[in-house]
């Protein structure tokens, strides 16, 4: 068994990406706990291995991970990105994001079909990350 982030630092290497200690920290934590981070929580954490970790490399390990589909930025209203491991190519997954509250619900399915990913092969198109979100009303606030 492959795990969530072998998956993952595979995804970051295949991009052109140089494995360094501290992107393989910032994944293994991501990885390790069904755990949502803000970029401070990720700093602290890792700052007490890594003493001279600036959040701005933080902050761009994840522009990275996001980019490629690896980690989803969740943007809840009135606060902080929050982050949260999203899965590589094979095994990723979606959110439904309440309007109201910000709440951002994951949905394990992926919903793009067998005959889009045929059509990206025939513009030979190397597909890196897509992204798809409902947006709506949770069922908390519906009843608000
Ligand atoms: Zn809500
Ligand atoms: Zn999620
Ligand atoms: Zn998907």
């Amino acid at each position: 068994m492959v795990t969530s982030q072998e998956q993952a630092l595979v995804a970051l290497k295949s991009a052109g990406f140089r494995i360094t200690p501290q992107r393989r920290d910032v994944v293994e934590l991501l990885t390790s706990k069904k755990r949502r981070f803000t970029v401070q929580e990720i700093h602290s954490r890792l700052k007490q291995k890594h003493s001279g970790l600036s959040i701005d490399t933080v902050y761009r390990t994840l522009a990275t991970l996001v980019e490629l589909g690896i980690v989803a930025e969740l943007n809840l209203r009135g606060d902080a990105s929050i982050y949260e491991y999203q899965g590589t190519d094979d095994h990723h997954h979606h959110h439904a994001i309440c309007m109201r509250c910000g709440k951002a619900i994951c949905l394990e399915e992926c919903p793009v079909p067998a005959a889009f990913e045929k059509s990206l092969k025939k513009i030979h198109f190397q597909a890196l990350n897509h992204s798809f979100e409902v947006y709506g009303y949770c069922r908390e606030c519906q009843s608000r």
